[in-house]
């Protein structure tokens, strides 16, 4: 097969960060240094929090924030099925299980009145997703936690930069998780972050990325290249608790700080191609695109719309292959997580089980999205998509 022409994702990777990164190996420092501290410093500051831990990926990040917790057999945590699979798969790490409730069709995030339903004595903590970068409803999910005195976990993974109300992704909770994998808005390749405001919380998590070393005090630079022992490494081989290798390399930072000095310009001109598409698709009667609340700033992860009710998943299917055909990326972002074959042999989850979240799921799309799209490119999509729209009409017929 020849190489899609107009891909799903494209990192967005300029000189700046291959200055980084080769400013790193030059340095001599590889791991646990000073690019990891800026790089932690940056994403704090802009989610609004106290403290951030750099670790290896977004999944790796949310088991240590549940470790953290102290969440893990015979404890439920509250999450959707509409998700990619790690902001579930990190309560099984623990042991824990997963309590699935069903989304609000119009954010496609969890449906509030639900997640205050399915808490039980046995709940030990919600996991919130903002699903395709989408902040709706976590001031009322952190409003529900709190009643209940259970911490809010934000898998803010696709939202980096998001909104609501003012109030920035990654705030929301006692911890958020953000992740740096190839098609989030902004990458180190692999990579993640946990902000939080919580010390202890934060302690806990660089001491298990870390195999469990203490954390030990930092200490100030006597002279201009002096530079300290970061306060997250003890060179100790003292182990203190379980710990992870859960480390985010000296060059994986080097990429984020590049990518966070860019992180307005990248989510501008996402925000400038949702609104090409969005001006492009609105009026298709065919098509439900992302529908977006006034108190939201979105932080555009993916472009994903969906078929109008009435229309199958097999049409979906090959309305979606026919984009391929075409050298365009399509994908069913996302196939419901209850029903992926490991979770029902495990909770013998079955169909109809979340109407809502699977009747969305089955009529997605998400559509090539990337910082540099251009609008012919998004015009192009539309058009092919119109025709692959147009070809399943006529089969019916
Ligand atoms: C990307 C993502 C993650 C984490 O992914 P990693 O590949 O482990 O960095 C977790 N949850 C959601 C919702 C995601 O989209």
């Amino acid at each position: 097969m020849s190489e899609i022409e107009i891909p799903l994702s494209r990192p967005d990777i300029t000189t700046l960060e291959i200055e980084m990164v080769t400013r790193v190996l030059r340095s001599g420092r590889l791991s646990n240094g000073p690019m990891q501290e800026r790089f932690e410093a940056m994403v704090s500051r802009r989610a609004g929090t106290d403290h951030a831990v750099a670790v290896s990926s977004g999944t790796a990040g949310l088991h240590l924030v549940l470790l953290a917790l102290g969440i893990g057999p015979g404890d439920e945590v509250v999450t959707t099925p509409f998700s990619f699979i790690a902001s579930s798969n990190c309560i099984l790490h623990v042991g824990a299980k997963p309590v699935f409730v069903d989304i609000c069709p119009a954010s496609l995030n969890m449906d509030p009145a639900l997640v205050e339903r399915a808490i039980t004595p046995r709940t030990k903590a919600i996991l919130a997703v903002e699903t395709f970068g989408n902040p709706k409803h976590m001031d009322t999910y952190a409003a529900i936690a709190g009643r209940h005195e259970v911490p809010l976990i934000e898998d803010c993974c696709e939202a980096l930069g998001a909104s609501l109300n003012g109030r920035a992704a990654g705030s929301f909770g006692r911890a958020g998780v953000f992740a740096f994998y190839a098609n989030k808005q902004i990458t180190t390749g692999e990579g993640g972050m946990i902000v939080t405001d919580d010390e202890t919380l934060a302690e806990a998590c660089r001491s298990m990325r870390n195999q469990g070393r203490p954390i030990v005090e930092p200490r100030m630079p006597v002279s201009e290249d002096d530079v300290p022992e970061p306060s997250n490494v003890a060179s100790s081989l003292e182990h203190v608790r379980l710990g992870y290798n859960y480390r985010l390399s000296e060059l994986h930072a080097a990429v984020g700080v590049a990518q966070m000095s860019r992180l307005d310009e990248i989510l501008e001109r996402r925000r400038g191609v949702a609104g090409a598409y969005l001006d492009r698709l609105m009026g298709n009667p065919h098509l439900i695109v992302p529908t977006i609340s006034p108190d939201t700033i979105m932080s555009w992860f993916l472009f994903v719309v969906r078929l109008v009710a009435g229309y199958t998943p097999e049409e979906r299917d090959r309305i979606m292959r026919g984009m391929q055909m075409h050298e365009i990326g399509a994908a069913p972002y996302f196939p419901c997580i209850h029903l992926q074959p490991f979770y029902r042999s495990m909770f013998e989850f079955k169909a109809g089980d979340f109407p809502i979240a699977e009747s969305v799921s089955q009529r997605t799309l998400a559509l090539p999205f990337y910082t540099r799209l251009r609008h012919s490119e998004v015009d192009l999509v539309a058009q092919t998509l119109e025709l692959m729209i147009e070809r399943e009409q006529l089969s019916r017929a």
